[in-house]
């Protein structure tokens, strides 16, 4: 076995190879990029060096920066991790040159898997059934036109190079067929550099199943069971399950070994998995991926096996840990993919900084696979995957269970997330009765994505709540020390204080201001809503961004975090965002003193317009600022000085960030 590894990775990969490793007495290295100087991979690791700045192409892909760095560390072996160069035939080669062993298969199985047409070719010879289609060589719009007829429209064109869903097209008709082949190829030269495509047949309703398979250098080879991955958007999986739900288990039998002739073919070692398209009793064979998978966590909770120990161990020339018949399975596992996006707006990634993530916590039934931290950035230059949740029970409905309650628990505030999304899904009634097939999503896409909801009262009562205890503590502590004169919590303006005893209040959800009168009684508080019948609410403690609180004889616990005026409300499952409405910040803002300009959203300083010291004018152009491929303008609310500039182009900033500070002129 080796002494020292090194992974070619970052995030949750990279520290779930990590923590493998070190379990079996293993030493790590970790490359990273300047942007990752404090990530949490390179914490794990026992050694790190920095190979290049953040983008990947100049860190993460340079595959000689990679293995000098293995020569000066000595490590033994490369990891590769997914993504990345995990299936580059020409790092594996140049690993074998340098005397470095690549986790992985041998560069040939590489190479023939890496083209879907390639792998057909041989997969047909090897009996493995295939989606009818066309994959052969000629890419002439004639020719091809004339395959798409005779497999029968709809057919899908693929990028043979293909992966992740890019230049993909699905073609109902003849007429569309040829602007479909352009617009592949097209994507296809852009994402990797190679513009054939293959035809295939479009199945109506497929579910993806697949199956992981792992082979050593003894001429052994066995799989170990299925995932199904029907839940996909736009082809990209999004929940991931283990075993395949009513999966006959002779097709389940049948699937798996002609997965193992499959990786036989092209004589394959290390961890692998088959994918199929399943439809109407029948399977066929749509690509090989000779790598780990995202997904592999789900096939370990159901065998009990570490993959990557399996990986570690044959790339040392080790016998498979078990023989087929030696392979159990139990239970069901769920993995759910946690992103830093937003389902409203098309799935945009979303950045900033995780201003507070608490995952469920871990246990025999809940695992979190990831590589960040509270406090740690999402930047742009990444895959936005925040984690992986898995979760494991003795059947289905119990396992789908603990995902529901899993995916409730789940607090991410700082950055947009999928987790409404998710839950949505995990909770879908067909998802429950398993009517899967890739099409999932979009048939259901109105009730998994339904438009934003106004808060409801019982999160404005705990906003309500939140403010006044925190507003009372703020006030207890300034009276002790010196305080932040800028706390919107300490200006006891957003509340007028009236002889009744009761305060009033604005907070803004969304554009709708919603207005909220709290009146004060001996046993607690009572809170109306827009003249609503009033909430009750006694025995309300606050304790950090934990508000504990007997609401309407309900006792209920709620997260709140603060930033800045900006309320988030984590409360079992949901999340409702609010901005406290404070006149007098307001008038702060628009009158003068001093103006702090805050980024309206992620993005990147494209320039700097003004300098520290400099006097402008009202409106005047301060910082460019790209966001989302649109450009925005920071503009001075009113004349002034610039006191500080805290960024410089070409940096990244959060959404709330200060950008720059205006000393506004009085007058
Ligand atoms: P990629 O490598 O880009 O991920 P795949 O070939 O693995 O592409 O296919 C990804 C997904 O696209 C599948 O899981 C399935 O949902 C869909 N898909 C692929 N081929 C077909 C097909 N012939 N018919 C219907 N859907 C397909």
């Amino acid at each position: 076995m080796f002494d020292k590894i090194l992974i070619a990775n970052r995030g949750e990969i990279a520290c779930r190879v990590i923590r493998t490793a070190r379990r079996m007495g293993i030493r790590t290295v970790a490359v990273y990029s300047e942007a990752d100087a404090r990530a949490m991979h390179v914490e794990m690791a026992d050694e790190a060096v920095c190979i290049g700045p953040a983008p990947v192409g100049e860190s993460y892909l340079r595959g000689d920066a990679i293995l000098e760095v293995a020569k000066r560390t000595g490590a033994q072996a490369i990891h590769p991790g997914y993504g990345f160069l995990s299936e580059n035939a020409g790092f594996a080669a140049a690993c074998a040159e340098a005397g470095v062993v690549f986790i992985g298969p041998p560069i040939e199985a590489i190479r023939v898997m890496g083209s879907k047409a390639e792998s057909k070719r041989v997969m047909s010879q090897a009996d493995v059934p295939l989606v009818p289609g066309f994959h052969g060589e000629a890419q002439d719009l004639e020719t091809l036109s004339a395959e798409a007829e005779r497999i029968g429209y709809p057919v899908l064109v693929k990028a043979s190079a293909g992966g992740g869903g890019k230049g993909m097209r699905v073609v109902r008709a003849a007429g569309e067929f040829a602007d479909a082949v352009a617009g592949a190829k097209r994507e296809a030269k852009a994402a990797f550099g190679d513009d054939s495509v293959l035809l295939e047949k479009y199945l109506g309703r497929p579910r993806h199943v697949e199956i992981q398979v792992f082979c050593d250098t003894h001429g052994n080879g066995v799989y170990l069971f299925e995932r199904d991955c029907s839940i996909q958007r736009r082809h990209q999986k999004v929940i991931e399950e283990a075993p395949a739900p009513a999966l006959p288990d002779d097709l389940r039998r049948r699937m798996g070994e002609a997965a193992v002739a499959a990786a036989k073919a092209v004589n394959y070692v290390g961890a692998g998995t088959v994918e199929f398209l399943y439809e109407d009793g029948g399977f066929y064979f749509i690509e090989m991926n000779t790598r780990l998978q995202v997904e592999h966590p789900v096939t370990e909770k159901i065998t009990g096996q570490d993959l990557v120990e399996w990986q570690l161990r044959v790339a040392a020339g080790g016998v498979l840990p078990l023989m087929q018949d030696q392979l159990t399975r139990r239970g069901h596992a769920f993995e759910a993919r946690l992103y830093a996006e937003d389902p409203q707006r098309e799935f945009l990634p979303a950045i900033g900084k995780l201003v507070r993530l608490r995952p469920p916590a871990e246990n025999e039934h809940v695992r979190v696979d990831t590589g960040v931290r509270e406090g740690d950035e999402v930047t742009m230059f990444y895959d936005p995957m925040i984690a992986k949740l898995i979760v494991w029970d003795e059947d289905r409905d119990a396992a789908l269970r603990r995902l529901r309650v899993a995916l409730a628990a789940y607090e991410v505030v700082g950055v947009t997330t999928n987790v409404a999304f998710l839950g949505a899904i995990a909770g879908h009634p067909a998802f429950r009765a398993v009517e899967i097939d890739t099409g999932f999503i979009e048939r259901h896409r109105a009730d998994l994505l339904p438009p934003p909801a106004p808060v409801p009262d019982r999160g404005l009562a705990i906003a309500a709540l939140s403010v006044l205890l925190r507003r009372n503590a703020d006030t207890r502590k300034a009276r002790r020390a010196a305080s932040d004169p800028w706390s919107p919590w300490l200006s006891a303006s957003g509340w007028r204080l009236n002889d009744d005893n009761h305060h009033d209040l604005r907070l803004m959800d969304g554009d709708t201001p919603r207005a909220l009168t709290l009146h004060f009684r001996p046993d607690g508080y009572e809170i109306e809503v827009e003249g609503r019948p009033a909430i009750r609410a006694e025995r309300v403690t606050l304790d950090g961004e934990t508000l504990t609180a007997t609401i309407d004889a309900v006792r209920t616990r709620a997260t709140v975090v603060c930033q800045g005026l900006d309320l988030t409300i984590l409360s079992d499952g949901a999340v409702w965002r609010l901005h406290l409405d404070d006149p007098t910040a307001r008038a702060a803002e628009q009158e003068g003193g001093s103006g702090r300009l805050t980024a309206p959203m992620p993005g990147t300083v494209v320039r700097v317009l003004v300098e520290p010291g400099q006097t402008v004018e009202a409106g005047a152009p301060l910082m460019l600022l790209e966001a989302m491929k649109m450009e925005h303008t920071i503009k001075a609310p009113a004349a002034g000085t610039v006191s500080a500039v805290n960024f410089a182009a070409g940096d990244q900033v959060s959404e709330g960030v200060d950008l720059l500070v205006l000393d506004v002129a009085e007058g």
